[in-house]
């Protein structure tokens, strides 16, 4: 059985296939919802801040669809990249920027959000920068160092008064939100275990990601947030305390930064999630294991056709574009003045966990309470 039928159909079917339980409809619907009340609206201009991988390959394409968000700016310190995007996207050099002169956004009205694509350790700077410009801010996953950075980040937004939002996509994920939306309803009963882990070979040793100073860490700060971010929204809960455990095979090349790390959470009434993060080995899954059924998301954390099954229902591939719907609903909350469900306070959760986690490395896997 697949969800690919007419609407009443598949949610007729879902509810058998599960067992019971209430049917709630997906991420995507709600924020087609949300979309078709908004429609009509003048878009918001986004302005990208670093123009790298995902700025280039996913942002930027994303922001072609959105619905209520388009590609008004550029803030670059490459400067040879300023004519091919201006090209590319017919963006007037009004609103092209450096990292210099970016604070001059603050007179730019055609600017209203502001999405930080940078390197993680240069988060916390363009975010504080463009609140104080007064504009909303998107800033891409880790959202900062440490817990400190996040609070701070979070206390400049609400002195400016602008809304901050953390890029992350899968909660506008069907097939994540399925998962969810299980968690909440518990159509095959209670959740007694999860399994999150997410990993890849990297390759180029020079690159940031395997500089503490620009990275702020390893794999925990590139892919363990999705791990985290797995186990928190699988089962609606917050980890109480953790247990973190670090594995190195190669130390030239991970000299500054982790390379495998395995950690258990323990939640509320004695639930437990053990996850993995590397940048040496392959891996990309989200597995709940309920009473009365399992459920499994593999891939769980690509950009195009997670997928899986939640007991018998089977969760076909979805390629929707996670980035634009993202994108989307943040507008809806600015213009709705309303708490994205990504907020920077959402970010901060996932913070103190990463925090409890290098406390508990850094003492032998000691037992450390969040
Ligand atoms: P990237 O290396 O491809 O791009 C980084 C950009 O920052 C480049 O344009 C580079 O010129 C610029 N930059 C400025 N100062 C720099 C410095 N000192 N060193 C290196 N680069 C510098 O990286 P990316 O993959 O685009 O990642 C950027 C951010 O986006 C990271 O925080 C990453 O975690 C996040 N990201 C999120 C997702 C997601 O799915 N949400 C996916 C990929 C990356």
């Amino acid at each position: 059985m697949t969800m690919n039928k007419n609407s009443s159909e598949s949610r007729r079917e879902f509810v058998k296939a599960i067992g019971a339980g209430v049917f709630t409809v997906g991420a995507g619907a709600l924020t087609s919802n949300a979309m078709a009340a908004s429609a009509n609206q003048k878009k918001l201009g986004i302005a990208l801040v670093g123009l790298g991988n995902y700025a280039t390959n996913q942002l930027a394409p994303a922001l072609q669809v959105t619905e209520n968000a388009y590609l008004a700016g550029i803030v670059t310190g490459t400067p040879a990249k300023e004519k091919i995007w201006a090209d590319k996207y017919k963006i007037d050099p009004a609103h092209i920027y450096n990292y210099d002169n970016f604070d001059n956004i603050i007179n730019d009205a055609a600017i209203d959000v502001v999405y930080v694509v940078l390197p993680n350790s240069m988060h916390k700077e363009f975010v504080i920068r463009a609140a104080r410009a007064g504009k909303h801010v998107i800033t891409e996953k880790p959202m900062g160092l440490t817990a400190a950075e996040c609070e701070e980040m979070i206390a400049a937004c609400h002195k400016a008064g602008v809304q901050l939002s953390v890029g992350y996509r899968l909660q506008f994920e069907d097939n994540t939100q399925q998962i969810v939306h299980a968690g909440q309803s518990l159509p095959l009963g209670p959740i007694n275990y999860v399994r999150s882990e997410f990993s890849f070979i990297i390759g180029n040793p020079k690159q940031w990601r395997l500089k503490k100073e620009l990275a702020g860490g390893g794999p925990i700060m590139d892919i363990g947030i999705y791990c985290i971010q797995g186990a928190r929204m699988a089962t609606g809960l917050e980890p109480i305390a953790l247990r973190a455990v670090e594995y190195k095979t190669d130390h030239q090349k991970f000299s500054s930064v982790e390379e495998t790390v395995m950690w258990q959470m323990e939640f509320p009434g004695g639930l437990y999630s053990n996850s993995t993060c590397s940048y040496n080995m392959k891996a990309n899954e989200l597995y709940v294991s309920y009473a009365k059924g399992n459920a499994r998301l593999e891939p769980a954390y690509s950009y195009r056709g997670v997928g899986g099954h939640l007991g018998q229902l089977k969760l076909p591939p979805h390629q929707v574009n996670q980035q634009a719907l993202q994108m989307d609903d943040f507008v809806v909350c600015i213009r709705q003045n309303k708490t994205s469900k990504v907020s920077g306070e959402e970010g901060l959760k996932d913070m103190k966990i990463v925090d409890a986690m290098y406390k508990s490395m850094a003492n032998g896997g000691q037992r450390v309470v969040i």
